[in-house]
């Protein structure tokens, strides 16, 4: 009769073999099967990627135009300085803005970005020109 202990006992006898047999699966046919798979629908797997950055992108109310290596980014400023415009305090089409400009050697760093909304971001594009010739001709 084939009870637990039967097997348990097969088992503890027989471990490395079994071991070595499923190592062996994994690596010839799981391994080829999910390799092949993800080949076969690239396409689909791309797409699911870009949905799900696409809702998580509305979810914290970010702007289509932000990329997603910037995503992160944002999540975490969102978490410093809240989900809205430091300016006009809405929650739409939030970005990304550099507190010293990068044209003149502003980083891309926790300390040096802020959340704008599109349209505060263009309103602030001209402030930020005369901002960087300000920066320039003091740090000149
Ligand atoms: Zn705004």
């Amino acid at each position: 009769m084939q009870t637990k202990e039967y097997f348990d006992e097969y088992y503890q006898k027989n471990k490395e073999k079994i071991l070595k047999k499923q190592k062996e699966y994994y690596n010839n046919v799981g391994k080829t099967k999910r390799v092949k798979y993800n080949e076969d629908n690239r396409e689909r797997i791309n797409e699911y990627y870009r949905i799900y950055h696409k809702k998580r992108r509305k979810e914290l109310g970010i702007s289509e135009r932000v990329n997603e290596g910037k995503v992160s980014w944002m999540k975490k400023i969102i978490k410093r300085d809240g989900a809205f415009c430091k300016k006009c305090k809405t929650t739409k089409d939030l970005t990304l803005q550099h507190i010293k400009p990068r044209c003149i050697g502003g980083e891309y760093s926790y300390d040096n970005l802020e959340i704008l909304c599109q349209t505060c971001n263009i309103k602030d594009y001209h402030q930020l020109v005369k901002k960087a010739l300000t920066y320039y001709f003091k740090n000149k």
